[in-house]
């Protein structure tokens, strides 16, 4: 967490508020979650540039600077990006502030310091290891199709490996193959057609209903604005041990796979 539509509000928020304006000042309270490129402080390297953009690449928000460099930004598990006006205090945990024109502040917190904002230079291949975005035009059931094909890792796990599709995470991983009737522990390549185009259109849709939902506050997230979520009222099996499901009544389970809690239904999800 925060997993693709938690990113995708945050950055969504943030390209409301801060794109035009330019970096006046810059704190960075603790280094690592802010680390220097060679040779330069933080601070110097980006004090004077303009926001041009924000956008999202996985779990990542992506903000874009005129010099065509970009803050690459990573919230882990407790990081939170926050707009704040003028004279309202800072969030617990800020580490990183980025003082904007026009008197807007950026807060960059984490209580557990797990985050991370990178100065990325243009043309730097800093994604180069993150896999097909499953909410673009390359993410096609026959392309989804060919990744799943020899793999026998349980399709719970391959659904959250970066590497092949970027930014589903352990809640909507289990959503959506709930939605989609699939066993988390099936070797990828066992599903069948049928099976494999219905997880391809959960995928999508449970992603897709997520952001409509300004994401999941199950934990502590908010988006760019500091309000939660609206999704956690509508999850199916996420974090709902023992309570029927809303498909069939039975009882939801919990079982680990690859070390993540895994809720699912035993007799829908076959
Ligand atoms: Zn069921």
């Amino acid at each position: 967490l925060p997993e693709l539509p938690e990113v995708e509000t945050i950055v969504r928020g943030l390209a409301r508020s801060i794109v035009g304006k330019t970096i006046r000042r810059v704190q960075v309270r603790l280094e690592k979650m802010a680390p220097a490129p060679p040779g330069i402080p933080f601070a110097h390297a980006v004090t004077g540039e303009r926001i041009t953009g924000v956008r999202r690449r996985g779990k990542y928000a992506v903000i874009e600077l005129a010099s065509g460099r970009s803050l690459v930004t990573s919230l882990r598990m407790t990081g939170r990006l926050v707009v704040q006006r003028p004279n309202e205090p800072d969030f617990p945990g800020t580490h990183v502030v980025l003082d904007l024109s026009g008197g807007t502040r950026l807060g960059f917190a984490d209580l557990r310091t797990f985050g991370r904002m990178r100065l990325v230079e243009p043309g730097e291949p800093w994604d180069a290891g993150l896999g097909v975005e499953p909410l673009s035009s390359g993410f096609t059931q026959e392309a989804f199709m060919s990744m799943l094909l020899k793999r026998t890792t349980p399709i719970k796990v391959f659904l959250l490996d970066q590497r092949r599709i970027a930014g589903i995470g352990n809640i909507y991983a289990c959503e959506a193959l709930w939605e989609a009737r699939v066993n988390p522990s099936r070797p990828a390549q066992a599903l069948n057609k049928p099976a494999i185009r219905r997880l391809h259109h959960a995928v999508v849709d449970v992603l897709g209903r997520a952001i409509d939902m300004r994401g999941t506050s199950v934990d502590d997230y908010v988006d760019a604005d500091g309000l939660r979520g609206g999704f956690q009222n509508a999850l199916s099996v996420y974090g709902r041990l023992g309570e029927p499901c809303v498909r069939c009544g039975k009882p939801i389970v919990r079982t680990v796979l690859a070390q993540r809690g895994t809720w699912w239904c035993k007799n829908c999800q076959r």
